[in-house]
């Protein structure tokens, strides 16, 4: 019998006591939906889709400043698609993009220095949104910028980081499942400290339907035994030391800021913005935008299901005023959305 089937006898039979997981990673909440994970567990196993979807996460007074850099500013705003279609207090990018805006979708930060470069009359601003995997290529970004000599290129940003979420959101779960790619990057010994300074457990696992269902074994397991426990189920990716040289990169542009995430507040220096001597790239200094507080559509729960409080499916407005092509919150935009996914997966 091979690790994965023994993993999913497991957790399907298994009846100990209640535990509760939170996958943080959107990814992750999109590929267990996607195998059908959830419907083979244990009524015994509450799985908690956690705030690792960097689109749902990023509140609306970001989307609120792109838009009036879009808008007011003249600026050409460049992005991945996501964002693209996120509510903001009164308009999206895509509204934006209707009353005139100049809005791109692009793959990569570097395709936008490609365009500021194509374009010098334009001023250009990359919306800079992501964990710690996507950082490091956005600093690239601003290294091209510098070496090519573009005055006309600079990032909104909104990064943010999981060390101090995972702490925010220690007691709404019994266990983290860790997100990969993001220790691909940061490492392991963050999660040891975790473990041993704040007694917080989770394993760290990969994205395919085997390494799922064992990481989630793993989990049960190590809940049942009481102990707080790390355990690296993804090694041929994940190494205790992470990538140096992605990390040496962030930090050589990037310092922790305090940052507001969507439904759970300001978490003290979970965010990453351009060090000072990078702020001719930084666009909130470079265009002096005024400080925005935004509003979210008071009927979207997003911020109740980014910290577990309610599922995508008790939101009154699932299903019905909020589907994929008429999101009402972020949720249910962003491809790595809890919501999306109770949609795409679920019994719709
Ligand atoms: Fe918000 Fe829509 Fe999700 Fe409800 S279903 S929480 S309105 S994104």
């Amino acid at each position: 019998m091979s690790a994965a089937s023994e993993a999913k006898d497991f957790l399907s039979s298994y009846d100990g006591k209640k535990v509760r997981i939170m996958e943080v990673c959107g990814t992750h909440t999109h590929e267990i939906f996607k195998d059908g994970i959830r419907q083979i567990l244990s009524p015994q196993i509450d799985l908690i889709s956690g705030p690792g979807c960097p689109v749902c996460v990023t509140p609306a007074d970001f989307i609120d400043e792109a838009v009036m850099l879009a808008l007011e500013k003249n600026c050409t705003i460049t992005t991945f698609g996501d964002l693209v279609r996120v509510p903001g207090s009164e308009k999206s990018l895509a509204d934006a993009r209707a009353d005139g805006a100049k809005v791109n979708v692009v793959y990569a930060p570097q395709d936008a220095v490609k365009y500021a470069q194509l374009h010098p009359d334009e001023e250009v601003v990359f919306l800079s949104v992501g964990f710690e995997t996507t950082v490091p290529s956005e600093c690239l970004a601003v290294q091209q910028a510098i070496e090519k000599g573009l005055k006309n290129f600079s990032l909104l940003t909104a990064n943010k980081t999981m060390p101090e979420a995972y702490l925010a959101m220690k007691d709404a779960t019994d266990a983290f499942l860790y997100p990969g790619h993001v220790h691909a990057i940061i490492g392991t010994s963050v999660c040891e400290k975790l473990r041993d300074e704040y007694g917080i457990s989770g394993v760290c696992a990969g994205f395919t339907p085997s390494e799922l269902l064992v990481a989630l074994a793993l989990e049960v397991k190590g809940l049942s035994r009481g102990e707080p426990f790390f355990i690296n189920a993804y090694p041929r990716v994940v190494r205790e030391e992470g990538s140096p040289k992605a990390v040496a990169l962030t930090e050589k542009y990037m310092e922790p800021v305090d940052v507001l995430w969507r439904g759970i507040g300001e978490i003290k220096n979970s965010g990453l913005a351009l060090r000072e001597e990078y702020s001719d790239f930084d666009a909130r200094k470079k265009y002096a935008l005024p400080h925005i507080t935004g509003r979210d559509n008071p009927a979207c729960r997003c911020g109740e299901v980014l910290q577990g409080k309610c599922t995508s499916e008790e939101c009154p407005l699932f299903g019905k005023a909020c589907r994929p092509e008429h999101p009402v919150g972020a949720c249910m935009v962003s491809s790595e959305g809890a919501c999306s996914a109770f949609y795409l997966y679920g019994r719709h």
